[in-house]
């Protein structure tokens, strides 16, 4: 091995055509090939530039299910104070308004969460958290498909306007992973 292999060693490995396409498209802009584009970001991984994604999925769901605890717990120790103040339980119609409050502020939360799963590259229900992964672009339009029939049939509504504009924009990347 000469001094300039030794110093200068070469890097190389298989990916698959979309992921290839990928770089190639985003490195036209820029003048830059896929090899280019590649070594951009290997360059800023190796100098600690590039910053691994910090949300993760599960941390967001279990964060999510925590809250609906909390305010279900919440909803009983209300019913349970006013049984011990009014020696009574809750009428019927308050009982409907707390909940209905709490039901309230479950909506705000899913309409404020998108349901695209950008690290793995797939869809996930705001609501119970069924994911919804493709390996083909065929099975992406089918999937999308079903995401919309889950959740008319599996929680009885449509999609959110937040749903709706993550759907509209949503282009086929690849498969998930
Ligand atoms: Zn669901």
């Amino acid at each position: 091995m000469n001094n300039y292999e030794a110093s200068n060693p070469l890097i190389s490995f298989r990916t698959t055509k979309i992921k290839k396409d990928v770089a190639n498209r985003d490195g036209k802009p820029r003048n830059m090939s896929a090899n280019e584009i590649v070594r951009e970001v290997f360059d800023k991984w190796v100098t600690g530039d590039l910053v691994e994604k910090q949300t993760d999925l599960k941390v967001e769901i279990e964060k999510a299910r925590l809250e609906k605890l909390q305010l279900e717990n919440k909803l009983l120790k209300i019913k349970i104070d006013f049984g011990e103040n009014f020696q009574r339980p809750l009428s019927i119609s308050g009982n409907r308004m707390i909940t209905s409050n709490v039901k309230q502020i479950q909506d705000i939360q899913n309409e404020s969460q998108s349901p695209f799963d950008e690290l793995n590259n797939r869809l996930f229900c705001v609501n119970c958290g069924q994911l919804f992964d493709w390996i083909n672009h065929n099975g992406f339009i089918d999937q999308i498909k079903e995401f919309t029939n889950h959740l008319l049939i599996k929680h009885n509504r449509n999609l959110n306007p937040l749903e709706k504009n993550v759907i509209d924009n949503l282009e086929y990347q690849g498969a998930s992973k």
